[in-house]
């Protein structure tokens, strides 16, 4: 008898990137030293958040009046902020952490390098993303790109463009746009600074692996996670049926009647033990099917 076992795949590369891993760790760290608020969410994760409740973490945000934080130290989120931010923060009398990662940083420094020599600030990704917020806020003449529709943004004037981008956004969307930027305007010169981080890179290309030997994906995160989201869009350009969930308990047994291969992956800001119980679940779903298709072929017998 042939088995219609659902067979349920990985992804060589997905989840939580070391950019977020470090934002926790070292948040819980600074938490057990003293009253600490996160200004803005740490990352978009909603049992990350749970977890930081249940260790006193308050939250705040970025524009609070640093009066009404009754928390001694503030923490900046892995998103990063701008350098205007950061210091009228170091003023306010809190004692100011910051868990900005590195790739961020690299983000912000390159656009600065740009600015430097000249070229007028151009950043592909979504406006009102936080970390776009802190990229383009001490640059007030800066235009927010994500598709071709917004190039009508940036002043016909310009004639030195430098280009930089969200570290989550993906990378094949990044270079068509630099390319569709650089046709539209064959008289300026554009320079493109690739900012895309290495983790959003390997699980995108890991996601082409997986969407090549399965017809349904799952992609695990926040609802709110840019990267997340972007996976699922990018699963479902690949072909395939795609399903963004935050947790087990979002998936729903009806998806998966018809599918025989199912890829999980997950976003930066997904915990490890959250992949594992969607799995664990999918893996129930696979054998319940194979109960139903026994029970149908035992009625077929009798
Ligand atoms: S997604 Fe990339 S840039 Fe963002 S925290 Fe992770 S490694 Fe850093």
């Amino acid at each position: 008898m042939k088995s219609k076992q659902m067979k349920i795949n990985l992804a060589t590369h997905y989840g939580m990137c070391f950019g977020v891993r470090d934002a926790i760790q070292k948040t819980h760290e600074i938490a057990q030293t003293g009253s600490a608020a996160v200004l803005g969410e740490l990352v978009h994760n909603p049992v990350v958040r749970q977890n930081l409740d249940d260790a006193g973490v308050s939250a705040g945000t970025l524009d609070d009046d640093p009066g009404s934080i009754a928390a001694d130290a503030v923490i900046f989120t892995a998103h990063g902020v701008a350098d205007s931010v950061r210091k009228s923060w170091s003023e306010s009398g809190k004692e100011v952490f910051d868990t900005t990662c590195p790739l961020v940083r690299k983000a912000h420094r390159s656009l600065e390098c740009l600015v430097l020599a000249g070229f007028k600030p151009v950043v592909i990704g979504r406006y009102d993303h936080v970390e776009v917020r802190g990229l383009v806020t001490d640059f007030p003449d800066a235009v927010v790109v994500l598709d071709e529709a917004d190039f009508s943004e940036i002043p016909g004037p310009w004639d030195k463009i430098g280009v930089v981008s969200q570290t989550t956004q993906p990378v094949t969307h990044v270079e068509e746009l630099v390319s569709k930027l650089r046709a539209s305007r064959p008289a300026a010169e554009v320079r493109f600074i690739d900012t895309v981080c290495q983790p959003t890179k390997d699980r995108q290309s890991a996601l082409q692996e997986l969407a090549a030997k399965c017809d349904t994906i799952v992609v695990v995160g926040g609802s709110n996670s840019n990267n997340t989201r972007q996976l699922a869009v990018k699963a479902e350009g690949l072909g395939c049926r795609s399903f963004h969930v935050e947790s087990p308990d979002d998936l729903k047994f009806s998806w998966f009647v018809k599918a025989e291969n199912v890829g999980v992956t997950a976003g930066t800001s997904t915990l490890d033990e959250t992949v594992q119980a969607v799995v664990r679940r999918l893996e129930k779903f696979s054998a319940e099917k194979r109960r139903m298709e026994l029970f149908d072929t035992l009625k077929e017998i009798a």
